[in-house]
């Protein structure tokens, strides 16, 4: 295969790890692993790196599935009918969950977890890939199973810790949620769900391009926006909280929306610009060109909506059903907003919101991707 592709984890070494844009996703190992092939494991720090490199067939195809990699660009962009700057989408609006112990856990309209909820009880899916809250190790992928698996890793609500340790990760994609897909084929779970930032869908969708291992158990794929991630730890070092006057310790709920909004155990919250805070996102978001989740089936983020609301991209036709279905069963209820009054504006609000988010973000990485290459 070497022939062919003429790439090797040799080369995902040299174009992202050892660049710094990794964003330790998980995919590379995910396929190597599942393939018994099992020349990578994630390393310190959850970066991947070889476990046996004797056992490297060379075959490229952990380069080709890298989201930070290019290769398998445009026939992704072609297969999911992509257009700029958001990708495919068939429709756009506010919504929230109908379930109260969902509202009371979730990061904004508890939609993810409401229709995760569907699916699983409606035997669609035998579980999903979510990342759940730790005691004291911040989040961890899983797989859940039940619907009370589901409602643990809503949300981030840290209400009960202290620890600057446990809130480290919550907007940390840097656990390796693609890596659990694997451990799924074992326990004879062959239809799942998963949730994941634009990096981590888009190596499940190049693994699907190229009908691989083990991402045909991946049957429906709910994308989060994403500007960057970073962790709590992250903000303290970089003297940001003095700056703010922030008690990091009291910090009761973090969420992205249009600001990073930091709500206090005092109720108070705080709101402070993403551009701030751009300062300690990783190198690989700053290279990152995806706000919107341009290749999941459906995209959710809270900008543009009213607080407590969910904002949903439905973008493929699955994506449409499955939807329609939640909406029909009661899981899930639609809202103009409270900042509009017909459905036209609110979705005209919402897009210019959301467009504006995705060009700047684009544009960013371009700066970055051509800093780096002078
Ligand atoms: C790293 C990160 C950055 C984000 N940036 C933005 C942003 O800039 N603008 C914006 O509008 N929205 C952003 N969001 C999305 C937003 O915070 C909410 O997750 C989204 O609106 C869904 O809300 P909900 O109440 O419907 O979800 P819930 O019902 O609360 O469910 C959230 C789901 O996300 C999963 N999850 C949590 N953290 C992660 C993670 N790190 N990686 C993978 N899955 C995870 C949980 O397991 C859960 O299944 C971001 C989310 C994350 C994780
Ligand atoms: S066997 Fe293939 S997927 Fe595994 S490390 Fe080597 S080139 Fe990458
Ligand atoms: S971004 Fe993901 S697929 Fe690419 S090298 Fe890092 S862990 Fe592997
Ligand atoms: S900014 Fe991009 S690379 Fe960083 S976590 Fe979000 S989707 Fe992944």
């Amino acid at each position: 295969m070497n022939s062919k592709n003429e790439l090797s984890f040799e080369n995902l070494l040299q174009d992202v790890v050892n660049k710094n844009l990794c964003n330790r996703c998980g995919g590379c190992v995910s396929f190597c692993s599942a393939n018994s092939i099992d020349a990578l494991k994630i390393g310190k720090e959850g970066f991947p790196e070889y476990k046996d490199k004797d056992k490297c067939l060379e075959c490229g195809i952990c380069y080709l599935i890298c989201p930070k990699t290019r290769n398998l660009e445009e026939e992704l962009k072609s297969h999911y009918d992509w257009k700029y700057p958001l990708g495919h989408w068939i429709d756009i609006f506010s919504a929230r969950s109908t379930d109260e112990e969902v509202l009371n856990v979730a990061t904004d309209g508890g939609v993810v977890t409401s229709i995760l909820i569907y699916l699983l009880e409606n035997k669609i899916i035998d579980g999903a890939i979510v990342s759940k809250r730790t005691g004291t190790h911040g989040r961890m992928p899983i797989i859940a199973k039940t619907r009370s698996d589901l409602i643990d890793a809503a949300g981030s609500s840290f209400a009960e810790t202290h620890h600057l340790d446990e809130l480290g990760n919550i907007y940390s994609t840097s656990f390796p949620i693609i890596k659990v897909i694997k451990e799924s084929a074992s326990d004879s779970m062959k239809k799942l769900a998963i949730v994941g930032t634009a990096c981590q869908i888009e190596a499940i969708r190049k693994m699907q391009l190229l009908n691989i291992v083990p991402s045909n158990l991946i049957i429906f794929a709910i994308g989060l926006f994403c500007m960057q991630c970073f962790t709590i730890e992250d903000l303290s070092k970089k003297n940001f909280a003095k700056t703010h006057k922030i008690d990091l310790d009291n910090i009761e709920k973090v969420n992205i929306k249009d600001n990073l909004i930091l709500k206090m155990k005092s109720n108070v919250s705080f709101h402070i610009p993403l551009e701030e805070i751009e300062e300690i996102a990783r190198p690989a978001c700053l290279a990152c060109n995806d706000f919107s989740n341009e290749f999941a089936d459906i995209s959710v983020g809270g900008v543009g909506s009213q607080d407590g609301y969910t904002t949903v991209m439905i973008r493929t036709s699955l994506g449409k059903q499955v939807y329609a279905e939640a909406l029909y069963h009661d899981y899930v209820k639609n809202s103009h907003g409270s900042y509009h009054h017909s459905r036209e504006v609110n979705e005209k609000h919402l897009l210019d919101i959301i467009k504006d988010f995705a060009i700047r973000k684009k544009i960013r990485s371009e700066k970055r991707i051509n800093s780096m290459n002078n």
